[in-house]
């Protein structure tokens, strides 16, 4: 574990007694606009932000590759990075330290004098467990902040218990209720946030720099992390471009950085809040015209909301062969078959560019994921668990709700009421590739050709 706490030997609660000391532990809540936990600190004389870099999260996964790939794993460093700057400007900090969470934070609320924490509230088992961890070594409260959804668990038109398992039914429940009126960011000036001390140093991890990886020029956008860049690909997408008055007819492109908003790597990691992007698109309606785009946009989040709350619902069911239908599954492994598909060397063409472009940079189109997820479970016939986990893996945007979530339903083992739903690759391929442009762009290129 590298962290070392350097300055003063006497401790801080006997160098501050009458601190109201917080200690806000960023996980996937990366940002500083609409965060009700940071607007309920005002009441803290120190605040102490802290993200913990779990080496867990480095080992390798059962199937043989690493649970965080390099361009993920960077993607999420550079992140943390750019939220630590945006909090230097501030004249806070964020103190970023590797180890089990279990032991760094009990350390860090004793070092520190901690009065109480504040984290996001999570919804998926593992992440659950860790906070119940620490919990279990202290004996000051943690706060859970619902920072993640667009709508709080209160504003559900139904207890979660009632959450429809059809999304057409959940969205139906949702529109009739309230709209995509949702509760507003709370965009009033951020308390201020005082370190919680300047005598004492610690020692961060390496600098991201170390973990940068180079980008591949065909890439359909660079994602740059931090929600500052998260906010500008909002105001780029909505207002710049006016791209989302258009997108219901782009949505199933597959080439370039505007056929779709992009927004998921930033909503992945909370560096952009999905109520920010509902208050652009409501107020982008208001100022110029509601259309079909518009509202697919809002449609689109919906789904992304859907799964989180399903998540919420069904725990553990997500991550079980059987899925949240319980349906049992004959699940096969075969290593040699799910290596070519990983790599995209498969006998498919169109799959292999999808995964290609999945390896070389960390994102794919939706129409991809259909196909390449599709294919893997009804052509090749694997656990849908192990396409799952590659994906997690691999992508810039992994959401454990709507990465799992969308698996199981190709799977035919979660929300989808239709049973049958196998995508024709070679169909595919002719309807949204007809010139072949997007497998000549991954297959037909000297750096896709080196890597077999
Ligand atoms: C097998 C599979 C795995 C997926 N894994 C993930 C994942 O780990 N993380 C992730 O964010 N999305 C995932 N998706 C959903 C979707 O493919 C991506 O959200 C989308 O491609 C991201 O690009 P975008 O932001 O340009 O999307 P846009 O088309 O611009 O959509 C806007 C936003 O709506 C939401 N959204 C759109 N489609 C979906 C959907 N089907 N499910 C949930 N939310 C949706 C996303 O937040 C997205 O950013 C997965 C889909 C499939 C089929």
């Amino acid at each position: 574990m590298k962290m070392a706490f350097r300055g003063t030997n006497v401790p801080h609660h006997v160098l501050y007694p009458h601190m109201n000391t917080i200690l806000h532990w960023f996980t996937t809540d990366l940002r500083l606009h609409d965060m009700p936990s940071l607007h309920a600190a005002k009441d803290a004389n120190a605040l102490l932000p802290v993200y913990v870099i779990d080496p867990q999260s480095d080992i390798d996964t059962i199937h043989g590759f690493p649970r965080i790939g390099p361009i993920r794993k960077a993607f999420i460093l550079e992140t943390v990075y750019a939220l630590k700057e945006h909090l230097q400007t501030l004249g806070s900090d964020l103190l970023i330290v590797e180890g089990s969470p279990e032991i760094i934070i009990p350390k860090l609320v004793s070092i520190y004098a901690v009065d109480r924490i504040h984290v996001e509230l999570p919804f998926a088992s593992e992440e659950i467990k860790r906070i119940a961890d620490v919990e279990s070594k202290i004996t000051i409260p943690i706060h859970r902040f619902e920072s993640r959804t667009m709508f709080r668990e209160q504003d559900l038109p139904f207890a979660l218990d009632q959450l429809p398992d059809i999304f057409t039914e959940f969205r139906k429940m949702i529109e009739k209720a309230c709209g995509y009126a949702i509760q507003s960011c709370d965009d009033s000036p951020l308390p201020p946030l005082p370190i919680a001390s300047k005598d004492i140093t610690v020692q961060c991890m390496g600098q991201h720099e170390e973990h940068i990886v180079q980008a591949d020029p065909r890439a359909a956008f660079r994602a740059i992390g931090g929600e500052i860049e998260g906010l500008k690909r909002l105001h780029y997408y909505v207002a710049d471009t006016h791209a989302i008055s258009t997108y219901k007819e782009t949505r199933n492109g597959m080439i370039g950085d505007r056929y779709s908003s992009k927004f998921s790597p930033w909503l992945a990691l909370g560096a952009l809040s999905a109520r920010k992007i509902i208050e652009s698109i409501n107020a982008y309606e208001l100022q110029y015209n509601a259309n079909e785009s518009t509202y697919w946009m809002k449609f689109e989040l919906l789904w992304r909301e859907f799964f989180q709350w399903t998540l919420k619902k069904h725990g553990d069911a997500f991550f079980r062969a059987e899925g949240i239908r319980g349906k049992k599954q004959d699940v096969k492994h075969d290593p040699q078959l799910i290596e070519h598909w990983r790599l995209g060397n498969t006998p498919d063409t169109f799959v292999n560019a999808n995964m290609k472009e999945l390896l070389h940079t960390g994102y794919m189109s939706n129409r991809g994921r259909q196909n390449v997820a599709s294919y893997f479970v009804h052509n090749l016939q694997q656990d849908w668990r192990i396409g799952a986990a590659w994906f997690e893996s691999q992508l810039i945007d992994y959401d454990v709700a709507s990465n799992w979530g969308n698996w199981m339903y190709v799977a035919g083992v979660g929300n989808d009421p239709r049973q049958d739903r196998v995508f024709n690759t070679k169909k595919q391929a002719d309807m949204y590739d007809p010139d072949g442009e997007y497998q000549d762009l991954w297959l037909h290129d000297h750096m896709a050709k080196n890597e077999h």
